[in-house]
């Protein structure tokens, strides 16, 4: 991607001046997904492509096929104007916390359904790939969030998720971190979580839970420490505290069903927090290079 499609750091003042109007959006989209002649149509093939009827569209020279910029990306069928939607991901980026969808909704004049189904979008594009596994002194920790406040304890189920959570510990704090909703606790459940945001040289810690001692074979370095009222490793509790406030303060309340998307985008905000700058960069080539028909679909409901 060429310097021109870079966003680290600019204002909210150079983003509008960037993206005044939907012909912007296309163009930035259109260099985005085919840089230079790089051009494949969908439907035959073929290379050779001429300027086609929609702006920033390339039609097919052999069979006449009409691609949008838009197409085989995360903004297909995006059910209102780009403009708005290149506005939607920069206002979420910008903001410390991000934003509801109520406040989506209010503020770009869309349904709050609309703004459920971009949103779940934009979520499933900030899950990690998990290419970069967290390294050095690694704390793992499982919690229940969701349903009406903290009623039960241990580990009761309830209406809650289970969810199981990692915190890099490093010199001066704290690090990166995942979480993932997971099944149950056993470690055949929490196994694909270990093994993709957790580097096998990891010093990891836990607490007492049996259902981590299979993984030690794995994770050589594995150590299981009393939990004590949390006194053993005060980071993590602290982080699933920030989780479920930033779930409580800014969303009110979250579906269980979609949980695993809110964790993501806590965690993709949170894993850039020193770095700010990057956020909307990210997430923009990452929705130029999801297509929608590859994330699912979030049925529209009743909020
Ligand atoms: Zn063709």
């Amino acid at each position: 991607m060429n310097q021109k499609l870079d966003f680290n750091g600019v204002n909210a003042i150079e983003f509008h001046k960037r993206f005044p109007d939907d012909t912007a959006c296309y163009e930035y989209l259109s260099k985005a997904k085919w840089a230079g002649n790089d051009f494949e149509c969908k439907k035959c093939g073929h290379t050779k492509f001429c300027d086609g009827k929609k702006p920033y569209s390339r039609r097919c020279l052999r069979c006449k096929y009409d691609e949008s910029p838009t197409a085989g990306t995360a903004f297909d069928k995006v059910k209102f104007p780009l403009l708005l939607a290149f506005h939607i991901l920069f206002k979420i980026c910008v903001r410390k916390k991000g934003l509801s969808t109520l406040e989506l909704s209010k503020e770009f004049g869309l349904r709050q359904k609309t703004c459920w189904s971009f949103k779940w979008k934009i979520q499933q594009v900030m899950r990690s790939s998990g290419q970069y596994p967290l390294t050095g002194e690694v704390h793992v920790d499982e919690c229940m969030i969701g349903g009406p406040e903290d009623q039960k304890r241990g580990r009761s189920r309830g209406e809650k998720k289970l969810v199981i959570v990692a915190l890099e510990i490093v010199k001066d704090g704290v690090g990166r971190a995942y979480a993932d909703v997971i099944q149950d606790f056993s470690a055949k459940s929490s196994r694909p979580f270990f093994e993709k945001y957790i580097s096998k040289t990891a010093l990891v810690k836990t607490d007492e839970w049996t259902g981590y001692k299979p993984l030690s074979k794995d994770y050589p370095c594995l150590e299981q420490l009393p939990s004590a009222s949390g006194k053993g490793s005060p980071s993590i509790h602290i982080h699933i505290m920030n989780i479920k406030g930033w779930l409580r303060g800014i969303h009110h309340h979250c579906s269980k069903d979609y949980l695993q998307g809110y964790l993501d985008e806590y965690h993709f905000r949170f894993n850039r927090r020193n770095n700010e700058g990057v956020l909307f960069n990210t997430l923009i080539k990452r929705m130029v290079a999801n297509s929608a028909t590859r994330l699912n679909s979030r049925k529209e409901r009743d909020v």
